[in-house]
């Protein structure tokens, strides 16, 4: 075998060119907006760093993919079937990780997508992990808790022998949390006939779940905000934010940056927002959320659309719901000094395409940063169930701050280094790693 570089040329055959790629890309059984703006994102900062050809092309596609379908006994007796995923992008760091989401609009694109993003998570914050993602295409806000039960135990099985604590862990995503997890768990114990916690992470605390993990990417956002804050010479304490989405991300984002002096002025959710220019008792708002189970009609707040929520004159802006709600024209009008994208993949192509133009006026923190806190402290729940010694919630915040302030810091260093916005140098971190990694463990066979 040849040294150094040469081995690149190993992973597949020196035939690889755009043409090639271009073919490849169109006959994708992924196929999405989604799956195609990441994957292009990935190209051109592959590209501009200059990766290996043959490397870029095993990252624009996942390792594995399997699509199942779920018949569930429904509580008035009939049968419905669904459909889910699993997809496993990479695992040249480690063993494969990510959460699975329950949502109407999941699709194979969409998870194939965010199994791509999971990877260069991962590895911006140093995680010895690589990048998955599962799903199942429904809404299920109407089940019962014992339909979820059923449902969430059939998906299990049928993915069961992709998933364990060395191969892939799940975790909490959109639509799903520590509940779930606790019978996929519950699932995969039984049918292996050993009690195996560490085959998920987002557990509740109870059954091995880690301190701070219900909090984390939300706490990750405020991380991050504060990093931005330091970079930019930006002064945080009684400047205004804005957060789309008020689930599990923009409501605990809320509390830490309320906690660190900072006015939340605006937050939306599926029904709409709410806009007060002082900002909101944050914990005011959460009691009015748990007993309406919405932020619609909060008292002492006008109404704003979850569109011009987006473009209010805030210093901060966070989008924690869904993907692609910032597009070109949205991102002309953003008026916001710093975007930390809780939610993956907010911005379209089209929009990262204004970003980047206006990065003097808007600072990204792009979600591979921005929303890392989850699975970093899912790395803590992981490495404290395989030791069987559990940290305290100051340690497992304190941890989760220095991880990626640190992050931070090295995607700042290829932003100066690549004379690049700040989207492009934290993937250039990520692809950096993931890329050292496959070259040094080779082809096989
Ligand atoms: N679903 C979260 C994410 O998108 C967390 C994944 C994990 O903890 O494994 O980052």
């Amino acid at each position: 075998m040849s040294e150094g570089k040469k081995e690149a040329s190993d992973v597949v055959p020196e035939a690889t060119t755009t043409e090639s790629l271009d073919r490849y890309r169109s006959s994708m059984e992924w196929e999405s907006k989604f799956y195609r703006d990441t994957a292009a994102l990935v190209e051109r900062t592959a590209d501009l760093q200059k990766v290996d050809r043959n490397v870029t092309h095993r990252l624009l596609t996942p390792q594995r993919a399997l699509i199942v379908s779920i018949p569930v006994r429904m509580d008035d007796g009939s049968v419905k079937n669904f459909v889910g995923y699993r997809v496993q992008h990479n695992n040249a760091r480690g063993p494969f990780k990510g959460g699975i989401r329950y949502h109407e609009e999941v699709s194979l694109g969409e998870v194939s997508a965010l199994a791509m993003l999971m990877t260069f998570k991962c590895a911006v914050v140093g995680l010895p992990l690589g990048g998955a993602k599962g799903g199942i295409r429904i809404d299920p806000t109407p089940l019962s808790r014992a339909e979820n039960q059923r449902l969430t135990r059939r998906y299990t099985t049928e993915i069961l022998e992709m998933i364990g604590p060395e191969l892939d862990i799940p975790a909490p995503d959109v639509g799903t949390n520590a509940q779930t997890m606790a019978w996929i768990m519950d699932t995969y114990s039984e049918m292996k006939g050993r009690v195996s916690p560490s085959v998920v992470t987002g557990k509740p605390i109870f059954l091995g779940g880690s301190q701070g993990r219900v909090e984390a990417t939300g706490h990750g956002v405020a991380a991050v905000v504060r990093a931005a804050g330091e970079h930019l010479g930006f002064e945080l304490f009684g400047k205004r934010v804005a957060i789309q989405g008020f689930g599990n991300v923009g409501t605990h984002a809320a509390s830490k940056l309320e906690s660190m002096g900072m006015k939340i002025v605006a937050v939306s959710d599926v029904s709409g927002g709410i806009y007060n220019p002082e900002g909101f008792d944050v914990k005011h708002l959460l009691k009015y959320v748990e007993i309406r189970k919405s932020v619609k009609d909060y008292p002492r707040a006008q109404p704003i659309s979850n569109r011009d929520l987006l473009t209010l004159n805030v210093d901060v802006l966070v989008p924690a719901a869904l993907s692609g709600v910032i597009d070109a024209e949205v991102a002309g009008q953003l008026k916001c000094r710093i975007l930390a994208e809780g939610a993956n993949g907010p911005v379209t192509a089209e929009g990262d395409e204004v970003l980047r133009q206006r990065q003097h006026e808007v600072f990204v923190v792009p979600d591979v940063l921005a929303n890392a806190g989850g699975v970093t402290v899912s790395y803590f729940e992981w490495v404290q169930g395989l030791q069987s010694f559990f940290w305290d919630s100051k340690d497992v915040d304190e941890r989760l701050f220095r991880i990626l302030g640190n992050a931070f810091q090295e995607a700042l260093s290829f932003k100066e280094k690549f004379q690049t916005d700040m989207r492009t140098a934290t993937l250039m971190l990520g692809i950096h790693r993931v890329s050292e990694a496959m070259l040094a463990r080779g082809l096989f066979p």
